[in-house]
């Protein structure tokens, strides 16, 4: 198993974000990094985006905004800016990086971990958000460690023999490993919606027996101005100065 984990999730080809926390996990000097999908979608560079997480990530999942992009599934199930935002990728994503999206799946298991990008009910559609959504993910799966994204909201649940416990995990939470059943979320690198605008990560130190979660300044503006540039829709660009 691999010591020292730092776990990314919807990224959405806001390379200026995935710049800050790959350096910031580069500090850490992590083992291996997983990745839990929607790598691309709404913001403005999916190639970089995709290029960087094909040679840094060894575990990649596929979340919705991916397999719409690649015509996997509908995109009727995207309106307004969100299918705006996929119609201008699939015209700019690169034969090559587009192959590689194409490799991916929404679930996966790694060591004592089970991955998914939504839940274990629904890998690709269902969101984590409720109590009733994380005791539907304990029973759905068995691994110590269940982690998921798609939400872009950083959470921890621990499934205690007195009931279920946590919820949002703001920066700096720390959660003890082994003790109880967990489901983690490590929020959105590209577009948190916690209410904290920083890059959302999470770290897993098995040595330690501690996940840390983690959120990391980065030039928002500078993603705002590349979004404008692209005509890419205003909304999209303004949510990511407050995070919601
Ligand atoms: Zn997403």
């Amino acid at each position: 198993m691999a010591n020292r984990v730092a776990v990314i999730s919807d990224i959405h080809a806001n390379l200026h974000a995935l710049d800050a926390v790959l350096a910031a996990i580069d500090e850490e000097g992590v083992d291996e990094l997983w990745c839990l999908g929607d790598v691309v979608g709404y913001g403005p560079r999916p190639n970089e985006c995709t290029a960087l997480v094909r040679e840094r990530v060894s575990v990649c999942l596929a979340g919705n905004h991916d397999l719409v992009v690649l015509g996997k599934i509908e995109s009727a199930a995207f309106v307004g800016e969100a299918a705006a935002a996929a119609r201008w990728t699939t015209r700019v994503l690169e034969p090559e990086l587009r192959q590689f999206l194409d490799t991916l799946v929404s679930r996966a298991e790694v060591d004592d971990a089970q991955l998914y990008h939504g839940s274990p009910v629904d890998p690709v559609w269902d969101y984590v958000l409720s109590e009733r959504g994380a005791r539907n993910s304990f029973a759905a799966t068995s691994a110590p460690l269940v982690l998921v994204g798609h939400s872009h909201v950083a959470l921890a649940i621990a499934d205690e023999t007195t009931g279920l416990q946590g919820g949002q995990a703001p920066d700096g939470t720390e959660i003890e490993l082994g003790a109880a059943r967990l489901l983690l979320n490590p929020g959105s690198v590209g577009q948190p919606r916690d209410g904290d605008p920083r890059a959302a990560w999470l770290e897993i130190d098995n040595g330690a027996g501690r996940a840390r979660f983690r959120r990391t300044d980065y030039p928002v503006e500078q993603t705002q101005a590349e979004m404008r540039e692209r005509g890419l829709p205003e909304s999209l660009a303004a949510r990511l100065s407050h995070g919601g």
